[in-house]
């Protein structure tokens, strides 16, 4: 059996083979799943210096040269690299001096620190598919973003307490700005906010279940969704990016809502990550240094804050090392234009717009296919994976070890 690392889902029921580069046999890989294996054999990238094709030792020997003589290295990327490499690019952050940060720092970071923390309820999906009678989709569209969330977890599948599953026992809710592909699936359940409205929304559901008349919304079917919350017997809220930018960061109305949701009933957060271990990484550089994201150990102190993300970082640093992520064609352009003028170095089995302007690119082979190692899915279950084919590069971890050995 194989891993798919297209998505935080983490499935590891897949039945693939690779024949000369080519999937030849695929079971139980949604699309999503299938793009990202058929996609794994092309653009790959190979050791560069300066745009020169070199050989695998001497870009590692130029990546250490360049991380040594920085005065303030900025480590990034890391959501799509395995547990054991993380936890060597944190070492190397450490040693460095460096500042170190991954993409939760603008998409779920807020959210993930909530859970972490233990501020929000949470559970695994695999209590969502024993228990759960309703499931609320939240600014999320998982039949697009984690194709088989709701066939494993959520809606479909018969579960220990919920053997007569979506057809009499499971009702799924969609709280969302448009029709998206899950909203589509249960229409008379959706609920649109407007742009940025997600916590006037929230306001409406805890006067609903307060007995009083919410302000804003279809204050009749407001009172039907506060109705649903009272009746369900165990729920699971799925917040996507859409909830998350749409708070800014103000989790403390969404804690509130599932503090009171948990004086009338059991209500569970479970978040839905995109790349296949970001949580991996919050979790770690939080059990180092007390934070998920955006630390400094410059001068050998821990500093945390938003001077230390990314967004600030590229335009105060000297070099940046970039692991498994491509930030120029996906940050904002100041700060992709900054990045762009450091030397960079670029460890990634792709090719990108960010390998393109590398000063250095190390290949490494792709986690899950090539290369073994442990993941955390997005529910905060471990999942530890063999490749299944023979890796003819390094993985991110041992290219990261040998850069640390040579500085
Ligand atoms: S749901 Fe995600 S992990 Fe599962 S097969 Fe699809 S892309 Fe891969």
């Amino acid at each position: 059996m194989a891993i798919c690392t297209g998505c935080s889902l983490l499935c590891q029921d897949i039945e693939a083979s690779v024949s000369e580069g080519k999937l030849t046999k695929a079971k139980n890989l949604c699309r999503k799943g299938h793009g990202h294996f058929q996609a794994s054999f092309s653009e790959r990238t190979s050791p560069m210096i300066g745009r020169k094709q070199v050989d695998l030792n001497q870009a590692i020997a130029r990546a250490a040269e360049i991380l040594r003589s920085a005065k303030s290295p900025l480590l990034f990327g890391w959501s799509n690299s395995t547990l054991e490499a993380q936890r060597v690019g944190i070492s190397l952050a450490e040693k460095l001096g460096a500042t170190i940060d991954d993409t939760s720092s603008f998409c779920q970071g807020s959210l993930m620190e909530s859970i972490l923390s233990g501020r929000l309820p949470s559970c695994t999906l695999d209590d969502v598919r024993n228990y759960a009678d309703t499931s609320i989709f939240w600014g999320a569209d998982p039949s697009n973003s984690h194709p088989r969330h709701l066939s494993r977890f959520s809606y479909y599948p018969r579960g220990e307490k919920r053997q007569k599953s979506y057809e009499e026992e499971r009702t799924c809710l969609v709280v969302d700005v448009r029709m998206s592909a899950t909203a589509a699936l249960c229409k008379e359940n959706l609920f649109r906010v407007s742009p940025g409205g997600d916590a006037e929304f929230i306001e409406a559901i805890l006067s609903v279940l307060a007995g009083k008349i919410p302000r804003v919304g279809d204050k009749k079917k407001m009172i039907e969704l506060g109705t649903m919350l009272k009746k369900t017997e165990w729920g699971a809220i799925f917040p996507g990016p859409g909830l998350v930018y749409s708070l800014q960061g103000n989790m403390e109305i969404l804690e509130k809502l599932l503090a009171r949701l948990n004086e009338i009933t059991v209500f569970k957060v479970v978040p839905m990550v995109g790349h296949f271990n970001m949580r991996g990484f919050n979790e770690l550089l939080r059990e180092k240094t007390g934070h998920i994201n955006r630390v400094s150990f410059k001068g050998g102190e821990i500093v945390h804050g938003p001077e230390q993300s990314v967004m600030t970082a590229a335009k105060s640093c000297d070099a940046a090392l970039i692991v498994g992520y491509d930030p120029l064609s996906s940050l904002p352009f100041a700060t992709a234009q900054a990045l762009a003028r450091l030397p960079l170095i670029a460890i990634d089995p792709h090719r990108s717009l960010t390998t393109d302007a590398a000063e250095v690119v190390i290949p490494a082979a792709i986690s899950g296919l090539e290369a073994g190692g442990t993941a955390v899915r997005t529910d905060g279950v471990k999942i530890e994976f063999e490749p299944i084919i023979e890796p003819g590069l390094p993985a991110d971890e041992q290219i990261l070890k040998r850069i640390m050995e040579a500085i």
